[in-house]
């Protein structure tokens, strides 16, 4: 049996497969976003026709969308997310920056903690770009493929026969009708109701983990000048000093020569609901917030409450129908100030690829598929909710081995603040490069050991 890292490693891998057997007649996908549109990407290699269905029309618009109201808030890609998306879409990083997106190579890019710049780490480039313009370059290439159709409806519910899901319900212009399916993909996002479908038809549904984060965000954008400075994906976590109560900073170019702004906090604190507040918390971060925060805004702030992280243990089921499974945030999804969200799902698309390769029993639910996508979910997750748990409003739930983890990592993350090699091997767990568990390695612990008992000296 692989460990995770290894498992981790092979779902990384940055080239196409060259075997992609055809295993399937028609794939359904519900829920065309960026979970939707990877997932059919890879049925596009497996099947002979993929529909996609999705409730919003999105057309070839940039701009945000009902079905996914969050995509008015800024959205970092990870490196990873970009590899992958290079992987499933060759060229894609030349054709969504002729489009506009903005490249933030890591001689533009700064990271700040606690107000102590990060030193030097991965050399990794990002693609920067609003949300629903970075989904619509995928949109654009997943629907150029010739067995991929999208149709507007809102999936209402799923049929079944004996063990196995066999259709899927659409609700659409007031009728129902019956798509029949020979494999249904669920990347109905966060509220997904999948769950529910499967209790009413008398399986199990997942359990579902959740921790409370409860973090306001409020994204503005802002004119960019051509002389403005390069920078591009700034963050800074945890203010500088001054009177804030903000949590967390980071600002990104876009497409159409903007700023996109974002300013952070927890619980009760919801900085940046005005043009004037924004600028305020801005002068609590590093110079360079406030000089972007002082250009001229393009509309007004824009506003979302984040209240959980949350997991449906999928993989855990006992009982569960062959040919479905659950993708991206329907499965996972993670407080927003780590960026894991879109490349956690692209990532899951990786799983169902080596799923589908395998050339699976299609009579038996796909645990295969589930299992190594637990493996991507266990660490995102783990990233996420160990620096969460030590806010002081988190109070759980605490994974088994959590103080470990806590020593570890806070030897780890202190250490990458003054050191490249550990800066570099902390930004590849952070980017979803590598597996968490390679900051555990006993020469990485004891070289930010050392690092940091030079750094005490020093202070
Ligand atoms: C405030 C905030 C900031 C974030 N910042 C980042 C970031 O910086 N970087 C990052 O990577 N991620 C970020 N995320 C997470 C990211 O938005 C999600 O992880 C990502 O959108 C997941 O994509 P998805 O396709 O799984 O789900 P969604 O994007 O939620 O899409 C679900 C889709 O399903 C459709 N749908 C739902 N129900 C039905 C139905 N019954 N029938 C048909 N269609 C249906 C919806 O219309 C929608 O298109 C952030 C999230 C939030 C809330």
């Amino acid at each position: 049996m692989a460990s995770p890292a290894a498992v981790f490693a092979r779902l990384s891998d940055p080239n196409p497969p060259t075997d992609t057997p055809l295993v399937l007649g028609t794939a359904i996908v519900l829920g065309g976003s960026v979970a939707g549109l990877l997932a059919a990407r890879i049925l596009a290699d497996h099947a002979e026709s993929v529909v996609i269905v999705e409730r919003d029309d999105p057309g070839a618009s940039t701009e945000p969308r009902p079905g996914v109201p969050q995509g008015n808030q800024i959205h970092g890609l990870l490196p990873s997310g970009l590899v992958q998306l290079e992987r499933w879409f060759p060229g894609f990083t030349e054709q969504t920056l002729a489009a506009g997106g903005r490249m933030a190579a890591a001689s533009v890019r700064r990271t700040y903690i606690s107000g102590v710049r990060k030193a030097a780490g991965s050399q990794t480039n990002f693609l920067t770009g609003s949300r629903p313009f970075l989904e619509a370059q995928m949109r654009r290439r997943t629907l150029a493929l010739p067995n991929v159709k999208s149709i507007v409806g809102r999936a209402a519910g799923l049929d079944f026969d004996g063990g196995a899901v066999t259709g899927v319900r659409v609700e659409a212009d007031g009728a129902e009708t019956v798509e029949r399916a020979d494999f249904v993909v669920d990347a109905m996002g966060r509220s997904s109701r999948l769950s529910d479908w499967l209790e009413q038809a008398g399986w199990q549904r997942p359990a579902m983990q959740r921790m409370h984060v409860d973090v306001n965000y409020a994204t503005t954008m802002f004119h960019r000048n051509h002389d403005d400075f390069d920078l591009n994906a700034v963050i800074a976590y945890g203010a500088t000093g001054g009177s804030t109560d903000a949590t967390g900073a980071n600002f990104i170019q876009i497409e159409g020569d903007r700023w996109q702004v974002l300013v952070a906090g927890f619980k009760d604190s919801k900085p940046g609901r005005t043009i004037e507040d924004l600028r305020r918390f801005c002068a609590g971060y590093p110079a360079e917030f406030g000089e972007v925060a002082a250009k001229e805004p393009v509309g007004e702030p824009q506003t979302y409450r984040h209240a959980d992280s949350r997991r449906r243990d999928f993989h855990a089921l006992r009982r569960l129908p062959a040919r479905l499974i659950a993708t991206g945030d329907a499965v996972a999804s993670f407080n927003p100030v780590y960026g894991q969200g879109m490349s956690s799902a692209i990532l899951h698309a990786s799983a169902l690829s080596e799923y589908l390769r395998s050339r699976p029993d299609l009579s038996r639910p796909a645990r295969q598929f589930f299992a190594l996508q637990k493996v991507l979910v266990d660490a995102a997750w783990e990233t996420s909710t160990r620096a969460d748990l030590e806010l002081p409003h988190v109070d759980g739930p605490y994974p088994r081995g959590y103080w470990l983890m806590k020593r570890i990592g806070g030897q780890v993350t202190a250490a990458a603040v003054h050191d490249t090699d550990i800066s570099r091997r902390f930004d590849e767990v952070t980017y979803m490069l590598k597996h968490p568990g390679t900051l555990a390695k006993p020469g990485v612990l004891l070289r930010a050991f050392m690092v940091n008992r030079r750094a005490r000296k020093r202070a």
